[in-house]
């Protein structure tokens, strides 16, 4: 295939340009097929926005085209196809354990399925179509369900997220393309395959979940929802069994190979795998507030005044900066045209994230505004002691909103006010808030950091930092506060537990954890012949 970079089109035009160019670079009379490989936007010199494409053509004498061209943006092309490894020799007395349905579990077991090793997927939580209605009931202002809400039940944290679905992680494999195509295959639009950063929202992801399920179900795999994996058993440094809860009976399940894909707030296992002698170390991680700003006034910024502006999705924006004092203080997560939402997982703690919906079309645009937290930050050096930082700050919240949301204008915030009536800025949150102090909840390092950051990306963002800005928290869970030890074969210190995933501190984000998920899969098939079905 030939791959020819660098197209600009107006994002005015429309594909006829597209065609038009593709035809005059290669010099043809006729309009060649061609395969939309990467599109991605170029706001510098806007108004004036353009569309940047990479197309892939295939033309017979590829080789002799591209000496006549000489253009080094047109060159020969090869996509790598995804490949399981050959399956190993050694016996699997019984079926792996994948725990939880996250994007790492739920890769993990896709894989482990269509290879014929039957996984058996335990989640604590709903499956997704009950967990919708329980989170939009949480949403409205019922209970907390610990066992089933933003961070968990089937599909995991991202499930109700923007659904951004980009990685810094690099992939020589094929394995991102094996996602996305997944993705599409059970209704994610074509244009995440080739968009630079493709999201889907949350609407969609509820129903590729789903798909999901249905795919590894008919490959002979087992889910066990409201299940939680409670204990574990070790003989000899190895896994021998896992104590299953279910609706408050406990089961003791055989397994010698156990993928733990717990996401980063299952803080209860956390504490059993520590019991459990499982090598582990605190990680570095980070935590602030969320951010929210009209759409518009972002469309502005970054799109400029033109009517490319309304012809552009809702803009993202990323932000960094490093304080006087050596903190990194960045915006994390971005949701343009999204949601706060109320993303809590333990009784007594306060915890938000963003989300958005495929649309993108919502009055607000947020992000996390986050500040590196350190080890020297936390109380003592226990593994568990960021873990215990994060907590500590939710509570804090959890008292000053009465178990609501705290939110406060960035004015307030930088007075150590509590505030009592929003501005032109109007608070888009799933769940139930309250204006308040959300700055006497934080460390000073913290919110010296937020404030010296956001006033510095008022420079890049005009009205950045405007003083009706609305700032909500705590954003405590950017990444796992641990990172759960493993070796080059994916295994822990304990032979049979594979750490997986965010959880494990090895992916950041839903393309990174699927992609981790993969590669566990991959250690297990290489070693294990694959399993007879748990039915037979
Ligand atoms: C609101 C929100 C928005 C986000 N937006 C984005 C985004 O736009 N783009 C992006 O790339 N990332 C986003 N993220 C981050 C992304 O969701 C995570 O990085 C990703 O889901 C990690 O995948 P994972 O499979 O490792 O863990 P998780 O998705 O956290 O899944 C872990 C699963 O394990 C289950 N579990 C935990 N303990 C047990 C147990 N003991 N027994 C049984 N089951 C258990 C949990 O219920 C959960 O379902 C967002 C996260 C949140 C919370």
């Amino acid at each position: 295939m030939i791959e020819i970079r660098g197209i600009r089109v107006p994002v005015s035009r429309d594909s006829r340009f597209l065609e038009q160019q593709i035809r005059r670079r290669l010099r043809l009379k006729q309009v060649p097929e061609y395969q939309i490989l990467k599109r991605s936007i170029d706001a510098r010199k806007k108004p004036d926005v353009y569309y940047i494409y990479s197309v892939g053509v295939t033309l017979p004498n590829e080789s002799n085209v591209i000496q006549k061209l000489h253009d080094n943006n047109i060159m020969l092309t090869n996509r790598v196809e995804y490949r399981p490894p050959e399956h190993g020799k050694e016996e699997m007395p019984h079926h792996p354990l994948v725990i939880g349905s996250g994007p790492a579990g739920l890769f993990c077991a896709l894989l482990l399925a269509r290879e014929g090793y039957v996984p058996v997927l335990v989640e604590r939580g709903l499956p997704v179509e009950e967990r919708v209605q329980k989170v939009n009931a949480f949403f409205e202002g019922e209970p907390l369900d610990p066992e089933c809400n933003v961070q968990f039940g089937e599909g995991g944290a991202g499930t109700f997220s923007d659904g951004k679905l980009n990685t810094q992680v690099r992939d020589k494999y094929g394995r991102i393309r094996y996602v996305l195509e997944e993705f599409v295959k059970h209704g994610a639009p074509e244009r995440i395959l080739y968009d630079s950063k493709p999201h889907v929202g949350t609407d969609l992801l509820v129903h590729i979940v789903k798909g999901i399920r249905k795919e590894i179900e008919a490959l002979g795999g087992v889910f066990l929802f409201q299940t939680k994996a409670a204990d574990f058993a070790i003989q000899n440094d190895r896994i021998v069994k896992v104590k299953l809860l279910h609706k408050g009976y406990e089961t003791w399940v055989d397994t010698e190979q156990v993928i733990v894909a717990i996401g980063h707030s299952a803080r209860d296992t956390f504490s059993m795998l520590y019991e459990k002698k499982l090598a582990m170390h605190a990680k570095d991680f980070a935590m602030g507030v969320r951010i929210e700003h009209p759409a518009a006034w972002i469309q502005r910024a970054m799109y400029g005044e033109g009517a490319a502006a309304g012809l552009l999705p809702a803009a993202p924006y990323k932000l960094t900066h490093q304080t006087s004092d050596g903190r990194g203080v960045y915006s994390f997560c971005m949701c343009p045209g999204g949601y706060v939402v109320n993303a809590s997982s333990e009784e007594g703690c306060t915890a938000v994230n963003g989300m958005s919906y495929s649309g993108r079309d919502g009055t607000n645009s947020n992000s996390a505004i986050v500040v590196s937290v350190r080890q020297s930050d936390f109380e003592n050096d226990s593994p568990l002691a960021g873990m215990e930082f994060q907590r500590q700050l939710e509570q804090r919240v959890f008292q000053e909103g009465k178990g609501k949301v705290v939110s406060q204008r960035f004015e307030d915030f930088c007075r150590n006010t509590p505030t009592t009536e929003f501005g032109v800025v109007k608070p888009q949150i799933k769940g139930n808030y309250t204006s308040g102090n959300l700055y006497s909840c934080l460390p000073e390092f913290m919110t010296g950091a937020i404030i010296e950051g956001i006033q510095t990306f008022d420079r890049s963002i005009p009205g950045f930092a405007h003083g009706d800005a609305v700032l909500s928290g705590v954003e405590s869970r950017t990444s796992s506060p641990v990172r759960i030890e493993r070796d080059e074969n994916f295994l822990s210190n304990i032979r049979g537990i594979y750490p997986c995933g965010e959880g494990a501190g090895y992916a950041g984000g839903i393309l990174s954890a699927a992609m981790d998920g993969m590669k566990v899969a991959e250690a297990v098939i290489a070693r294990y012949s694959p399993k007879d079905s748990p039915t037979e």
